[in-house]
């Protein structure tokens, strides 16, 4: 049974809080996973903190190359924000595919990554654009990469005295092209199978940099590098892509092992990669410097 309900006003309130009854408490933001968690008995905090008081936590803002985003910013609201829409319209993308409108009223950006889940849509994105978390706890604030925080499965770095209070991401450089795709067993109130996002920058047909994460592949997100490293310097074309997409196959296979599932996933891996390469090449401007 939950004891006490706290709703701070600020970031300094809620760290304070968090830091006075450690372990006994929860932070609660959407409630879209924790009240699931807790009706299924799996966790039993004694405390809730609720974020959804804190406003400082519920903006985006754009500075210096970078977009700031609070962490208690719905998905809903990304996938409204002219700015995200404009700038990182992946982003945008992959809100608009998570749950039903129910979920992405109420579920957040900092939720989504302080859950750590495998599946997670909105999380991928954010590693693919460079991702930091800024994380605040009573007296400091911190930076940390996304790929360094989630650390597993429903598993991050984060102590029991620590808040995700927002993530910062680089606009990504003009001229680069944006995909992004989910693949579940429906279309909407679905979670992904698999899910993907690619950024790809190129010199006419040559190919300079490439940002590719593919989600509910790898226990946590990560780039795939060994894809990225063979793509720059190559001419764009479908072939390579398609080899593209065969090194992404044997990575993921790398690092899971063969599964199950392994008869499924790995074609569509493959052909994922190959389709996001492609999306985003034709969404880029390739630029003759
Ligand atoms: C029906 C349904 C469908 C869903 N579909 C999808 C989907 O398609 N795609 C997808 O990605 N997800 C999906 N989800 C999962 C969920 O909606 C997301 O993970 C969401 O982002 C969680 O955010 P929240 O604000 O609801 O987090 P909460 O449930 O409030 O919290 C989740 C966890 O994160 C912690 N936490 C929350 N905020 C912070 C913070 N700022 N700092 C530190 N810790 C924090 C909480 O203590 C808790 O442990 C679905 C969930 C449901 C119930």
């Amino acid at each position: 049974m939950v004891l006490t309900f706290l709703q701070p006003a600020t970031i300094a309130e809620a760290c304070f809080l968090l830091a006075k009854h450690g372990q006994q408490a929860k932070i609660l933001a959407g409630g879209t996973d924790l009240l699931v968690d807790m009706r299924n008995g799996h966790i039993k905090p004694q405390v809730l903190i609720d974020l959804t008081r804190v406003q400082e936590l519920g903006e985006i803002a754009e500075s210096e190359g970078a977009i700031s985003i609070g962490s208690t910013v719905t998905f809903a609201d990304l996938a409204l924000s002219k700015l995200i829409q404009t700038k990182l319209p992946v982003l945008a993308q992959a809100a608009k595919v998570v749950g039903s409108p129910q979920i992405r009223n109420r579920g957040t950006i900092g939720g989504n990554i302080a859950n750590a889940s495998p599946a997670a849509d909105v999380v991928p994105v954010l590693v693919a654009l460079e991702g930091v978390a800024v994380v605040a706890k009573a007296g400091g604030v911190k930076e940390v990469p996304l790929e360094e925080l989630i650390t597993g499965p429903y598993r991050t770095a984060l102590a029991c005295d620590e808040l995700i209070s927002g993530v910062k991401v680089k606009v990504p450089q003009p001229g680069t092209g944006m995909s992004f795709a989910k693949v579940g067993r429906r279309n909407s109130l679905a979670i992904s199978r698999l899910n993907g996002v690619c950024l790809l920058k190129s010199e006419g047909r040559i190919i300079r940099r490439v940002r590719l994460v593919l989600g509910s592949a790898t226990p946590t997100p990560a780039r795939f590098k060994k894809v990225e490293e063979y793509l720059v310097g190559e001419n764009a074309s479908a072939e390579v892509f398609r080899e593209a997409g065969k090194i992404a196959a044997e990575y993921v296979q790398q690092v899971t092992g063969r599964r199950a599932s392994s008869a499924y996933k790995l074609p569509v891996v493959e052909n994922l990669t190959t389709r996001l390469l492609q999306e985003a090449w034709e969404k880029g401007g390739s630029v003759n410097e």
